[in-house]
């Protein structure tokens, strides 16, 4: 089988990590997300969690150098050799520039969907106040509505899961990764996926992404 390094884009809300989750099974490549990745550094407490805590706290983007360093150290590693879905990784011009030098990257996925889908999507969010479990009033209900199914704990709405919150922050993603994408489209790399499809419909964006990785 041949090699697939493979870039995901897409805002907030589009349901990138699901995507990506699906494809990493088919595929047998790792999903290799730096938010994960952070959060976890973070947890364990390693050096990389006491550099990077801070940014990720305060939601500022982690410096380019500490993201490229860690990028580099985990696309060495074996499971990556026959590829890899990159999640999070480049936000930056200097991030894709320095990608492009360690691997030569096969196809950019950009999912793309409007601005009332996301709304929907990410407004109807309810996060667990105790353990941090995610629901969705319709996607993923809760079995009993307000509670948590794993800890009994109370749900809430995120501040930033507003819908004006949402589209103060899809104006910002669309303005960090314009020149992303252009970055890409002048390479030929990038594909667009039309993600304006319900739960229910998964595999029609799904195989729009096979169709991409087939070429
Ligand atoms: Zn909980």
């Amino acid at each position: 089988m041949k090699t697939l390094n493979i870039v995901l884009l897409g805002a907030p809300g589009v349901g990138k990590g699901t995507y990506a989750e699906i494809l990493s099974k088919k595929y047998k490549i790792p999903h290799v997300s730096t938010g994960q990745m952070f959060r976890d550094a973070i947890k364990e407490r390693s050096e990389l969690g006491k550099k990077v805590e801070s940014f990720i706290t305060k939601g500022d983007l982690v410096p380019d150098d500490i993201t490229i360093d860690v990028i580099k150290e985990r696309l060495k590693e074996e499971d990556c050799k026959k590829g890899f879905l990159l999640d999070g990784f480049p936000r930056t011009i200097p991030q894709a520039e320095a990608l492009e030098k360690m691997r030569k990257i096969s196809k950019v996925l950009n999912f793309v969907a409007s601005e009332e889908n996301i709304i929907e999507r990410l407004s109807g969010r309810r996060t667990c106040k105790k353990c941090g479990a995610i629901f969705h009033v319709k996607n993923i209900p809760p079995k009993v509505e307000g509670i948590c199914d794993e800890c009994g704990g109370e749900l809430y709405q995120r501040e930033d899961e507003t819908p004006e919150a949402i589209k103060v922050r899809m104006k910002e993603y669309n303005r960090k990764t314009k020149p992303l994408v252009d970055f890409y489209k002048k390479r030929g790399l990038l594909v667009n996926i039309d993600a304006n499809y319900p739960f229910e419909e998964i595999e029609k964006i799904v195989s729009q992404c096979e169709m991409a990785l087939k070429k």
